[in-house]
């Protein structure tokens, strides 16, 4: 017996990991060389070695029972307050150590921060499309997602439709650049636009409206420099995670940035530090945090990436494919050549080919290669999309 409402949300979730285990399981029967799995964006790249160097130095010299214990909610100060003065020193803003709040990565910090800003039915913009889990973050906590459609031949945020997206209830916006699933990177231009829009409607309605900059993918940008967002608009809150920039997922580690101009900024971070224990997190890993010590600004060989990227994009358009040149992240965003992409998706499986579906980022019509996979991988999947290509011309 399962909550009714948990019964609804997983018959209505198309799972992008059920692909990839049907990605293992032909693997298992055709060999991994013959399988091409861009369904995930699990990491490919090895974590830089200071990762690993810095974790092995704490537990060789740390006291074990301070190092292991509970830290405060919030996180170690030293280590919130090295984050503060690297972003200062970066990015020219104001953080404290007050500011800073230690998360369990970015999937953490958006549920808490959803806990701390939503009443029932409250709504929260975010941009189309979007990675799937946002519906998860927001709908858990009784608010509702209201999508605002990106320009589809650019892949920026569009003025009308995310004017449209408003109404009195809007808390807050969720935006990603680097952006899942499309690679974007939202430039100077379309972020004036976003801050200026959101001027206007926090005028209108007459309550903050703030505007949560989820950047999971802020070190994977290619020959471009990812705009940070409080240069654009006071009301912003930054989410950071190292399960990219670093290549450790698994281990749980990112962090909320707030400024002290940001409004309500004392009851948020009291929100915050409930929603910490409430939710179950209590605290983020302390080993992990204290990593950050010596590894805040570090990042995996990100030329690695980049090489896959111009490897699927050159061969993919030569070939016909449409799609926008990705500036960031490790995302494709490829037009189907069909209307249904879950039957694209099916199509290409013939040959070998694993990809994630538009529709699950509300993107119908376009699928999300995930090119988080060897350069060689990559080169040796192209004669299959040039055969799947034949399979539309025909
Ligand atoms: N936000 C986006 C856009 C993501 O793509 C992901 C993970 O893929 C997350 C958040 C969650 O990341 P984390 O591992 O930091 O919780």
């Amino acid at each position: 017996m399962i909550s009714k409402r948990l019964r609804a949300s997983l018959d209505s979730s198309i799972c992008i990991r059920d692909i990839f285990e049907e990605g293992k399981k032909l693997a298992a029967v055709y060999g991994p060389e013959n399988i091409y799995n861009f369904s995930i964006g699990n990491p490919s790249v090895e974590p830089p070695a200071i990762v690993n160097e810095a974790m092995k130095e704490i537990l060789d010299t740390e006291p074990a029972l301070a190092l292991h214990g509970y830290p405060a909610n919030v996180g170690h100060p030293e280590v919130r307050q090295h984050i503060a003065d690297y972003l200062n020193e970066k990015y020219g803003c104001t953080y404290t150590c007050d500011g800073i709040v230690m998360t369990s990565g970015a999937a953490s910090a958006l549920a808490m921060l959803s806990n701390t800003i939503l009443d029932k039915e409250d709504e929260v913009i975010t941009f189309a499309p979007y990675f799937w889990e946002y519906k998860s973050y927001v709908e858990t906590f009784y608010g509702k997602l209201v999508p605002a459609l990106c320009n589809m031949e650019t892949l920026q945020p569009d003025p009308e439709t995310f004017r449209a997206a408003f109404s009195e209830r809007t808390r807050f916006v969720l935006i990603n650049t680097p952006n899942n699933p499309t690679g974007a990177v939202y430039t100077p231009e379309s972020l004036k636009m976003v801050a200026s829009i959101l001027e206007e409607k926090e005028k209108e309605y007459g309550h903050p409206i703030y505007l949560v900059s989820d950047e999971p993918y802020r070190k994977l940008a290619y020959g471009i420099e990812v705009p940070y967002l409080t240069d654009y608009y006071k009301n912003t809150i930054v989410v950071y995670s190292y399960s990219k920039a670093l290549s450790i997922p698994g281990e749980r580690i990112g962090y909320i940035a707030m400024e002290p101009e940001v409004e309500d900024f004392e009851d948020l971070i009291a929100g915050l530090t409930a929603s910490m224990r409430y939710l179950g997190y209590v605290n983020a890993p302390s080993l992990q945090q204290k990593m950050l010590m010596k590894c805040v600004d570090a990042s995996v060989d990100i030329s690695i990436y980049e090489e896959t990227r111009d490897i699927l994009y050159q061969g993919l358009t030569e070939m016909g494919y449409t799609c926008i040149h990705p500036d960031g992240a490790f995302y494709l965003f490829v037009k189907a050549l069909e209307e249904d992409d879950a039957h694209f998706c099916e199509m290409a499986k013939k040959e070998k080919i694993l990809m994630a579906p538009g529709t699950a980022f509300y993107g119908p019509g376009w699928v999300r290669i995930s090119y988080c996979v060897p350069a060689k991988v990559a080169k040796e999947s192209l004669p299959g999309f040039q055969k799947l290509m034949e399979m539309y011309q025909k």
